[in-house]
C-alpha cells in the first residue's frame, strides 16, 4: 500500500535512527506484532514491559508508514463530538471515550518521559467555529464536556483576535492536548525493546496468516515461518487488506513545515494545537524548534498518484487558508507531503479480534484524526484481552459495536 507521497518532515529530521535486523529465521514466540509504526511500538512496548515475550515484524524501514507523515498532534476531542456520539451510544460510554483519550494524552506523556528527546510537548487545543453558524452547536458541545470533567473554557471572537490574532466567531480552549515527534518516538520505543532483549526486524513482510484454536502462524514473503500464541495486526492502514467487510474509508490529508518561525511570530501558537469545525478541517501545530507544521485539504478518496502530483499545490492552498484565519502570520512551506488517512462511520478506532479470524489475532486500527492517541489506549486494551482482564473500552472499541 502507497501510504505517502512527498517529503515527511519527520523522517527527513531525523534520517534512519537505528538499524534493524531483517528476520532470518523462524521463530516462536508469545506475541507477534505485525506493523513497526507506532501502533505497533507502544503495543509491543506495553506487553513487554509487563513480561510478555514480544516481537515485531515490520516489512519497511521502523516507523516509515503512515507514522512518518504524521502531524501528531495528541488530543482528547474526537473528530466526532461528544455530543453525536452520546446520540450513537448513550452518554455513558461517550463520555468514557473522551475520558479515556485524555487519559492517553497523560499516558503518552509519561512513557515519552522514559525515551530521550521525543520532543513532546503539552499544549492546549484551540477548536474554533469556522462559521456564525457552528457557535451554537460549540458551546453546547463545551458545556457537554465541561459536565464529564474536561479541563475548558469558551473563547470569544475578541479573545481570539487578541490571544491568537484569529479571526473565528467562537472557540473551546482545551487544557488536555500535548505534540510529539511520531517518527523519534516509534524508532526510540523499538531500539529500546531491541535492547532489552525483544525480536524487531524490519524488511519482513508477513504474507499469510492461519489461525487455529492453539497457535497462529504467520509465512513471511521469504518463506519463513512465525509461530506465536497470539498475533497483533498494527498493520496501520494496510490492516484492512486482512478482513474482507468495509470497515473504513481511506482519504489523503495533506501537511506542510514551514522554517523555525521567531517568538514573535509563533506567540501563543508555540503552546496551542489548532483546529475548527468545518469538515474537512485545518489544523496546525508549532515543533519544539520553533516551525509550524499545518495540515488539512484532505481529499475524499485516497488516489497515489492524484496525492503525489497535488502536494505542492495543496500546500500552497494551506498556506492561503492559515492567512485568511491568522493575518499576521506570513507562511513559506519548507518541506510538504501527503497521506493516507482512514477514518471511520463514527470516529472511533477498531482493537480486538474479528469473527473472521477468531480470538488469537488481534487487530489494532487506531483509525480516526487522533490516531495515536487511540494507539495508546489499543495498547492498554490489548494487554488487557491478553491477559484476560477486562478493559471499560473493550466492548465500545471492538467490532461488535455496530456503525451506521
Ligand atoms: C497527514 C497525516 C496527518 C495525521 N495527523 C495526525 C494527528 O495530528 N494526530 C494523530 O493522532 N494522528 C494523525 N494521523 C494518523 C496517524 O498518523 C496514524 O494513526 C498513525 O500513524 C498510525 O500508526 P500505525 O502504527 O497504526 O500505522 P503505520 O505507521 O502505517 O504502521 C503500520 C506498519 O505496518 C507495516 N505493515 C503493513 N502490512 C504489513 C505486513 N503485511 N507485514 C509487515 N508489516 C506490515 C507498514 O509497513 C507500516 O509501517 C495523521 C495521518 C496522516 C497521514
Amino acid at each position: 500500500m502507497d501510504l505517502k507521497s512527498g517529503y515527511p518532515f519527520w523522517a527527513i529530521r531525523n534520517g534512519l535512527m537505528h538499524a534493524f535486523p531483517r528476520l532470518r529465521e523462524d521463530l516462536d514466540c508469545e506475541v507477534a506484532v505485525i506493523g513497526g509504526g507506532i501502533s505497533g511500538a507502544l503495543i509491543a512496548d506495553e506487553l513487554a514491559a509487563h513480561g510478555h515475550d514480544v516481537a515485531v515484524l515490520e516489512q519497511r524501514d521502523i516507523a516509515w508508514g503512515s507514522t512518518a507523515a504524521s502531524t501528531a498532534l495528541l488530543q482528547y476531542e474526537i473528530d466526532t463530538h461528544l455530543a453525536e456520539l452520546r446520540q450513537r451510544y448513550g452518554e455513558p460510554r461517550a463520555a468514557l471515550a473522551y475520558r479515556a483519550c485524555a487519559a492517553a494524552v497523560e499516558r503518552l506523556g509519561e512513557v515519552a518521559a522514559d525515551l530521550r528527546g521525543v520532543d513532546f510537548r503539552r499544549q492546549r487545543s484551540l477548536y474554533y467555529a469556522s462559521r456564525a453558524g457552528h457557535v451554537p452547536l460549540l458551546r453546547e458541545e463545551a458545556a457537554l464536556r465541561a459536565r464529564h470533567g474536561l479541563a475548558l473554557r469558551w473563547l470569544d471572537a475578541d479573545e481570539l483576535a487578541a490571544d491568537y490574532g484569529l479571526r473565528a466567531p467562537g472557540a473551546i480552549l482545551s487544557d488536555c492536548a500535548a505534540a510529539v515527534d511520531p517518527y523519534r518516538m516509534t524508532s526510540r520505543l523499538l531500539a529500546r525493546l531491541r535492547r532489552r532483549g525483544a525480536g524487531v526486524y524490519d524488511r519482513t513482510r508477513i504474507q499469510a496468516l492461519h489461525a487455529t484454536s492453539r497457535k497462529v502462524e504467520l509465512r513471511t514473503g521469504e518463506g519463513l515461518r512465525v509461530r506465536a500464541d497470539r498475533v497483533v495486526v498494527a498493520a496501520g492502514y494496510a490492516g484492512q487488506h486482512w478482513i474482507d467487510q468495509r470497515l473504513a474509508r481511506n482519504r489523503s490529508s495533506y501537511a506542510f513545515v514551514t522554517d523555525p518561525l521567531d517568538a514573535d511570530d509563533l506567540q501563543a501558537l508555540g503552546e496551542t494545537l489548532v483546529w475548527e469545525s468545518a469538515r474537512p478541517y485545518l489544523y496546525l501545530r508549532s515543533t519544539g524548534d520553533g516551525r509550524l507544521v499545518v495540515g488539512g485539504c484532505d481529499d475524499a478518496v485516497d488516489l497515489p498518484a492524484r496525492r503525489d502530483r497535488r502536494v505542492q499545490s495543496r500546500a500552497q492552498r494551506l498556506v492561503r487558508q492559515v492567512q485568511q484565519r491568522f493575518p499576521r502570520l506570513r507562511l513559506q512551506p519548507a518541506f510538504a507531503w501527503a497521506g493516507t488517512f482512514a477514518e471511520t462511520a463514527d470516529g472511533l478506532p477498531w482493537f480486538g479480534p474479528h469473527p473472521q479470524h477468531g480470538p488469537r489475532v488481534l487487530f489494532a486500527m487506531a483509525y480516526g484524526g487522533n490516531g495515536i492517541t487511540y494507539s495508546m489506549i489499543g495498547a492498554e486494551l490489548l494487554r488487557a484481552r491478553i491477559e484476560r482482564r477486562a478493559h471499560p473500552l473493550a466492548r465500545l472499541f471492538s467490532f461488535e459495536r455496530t456503525v451506521g
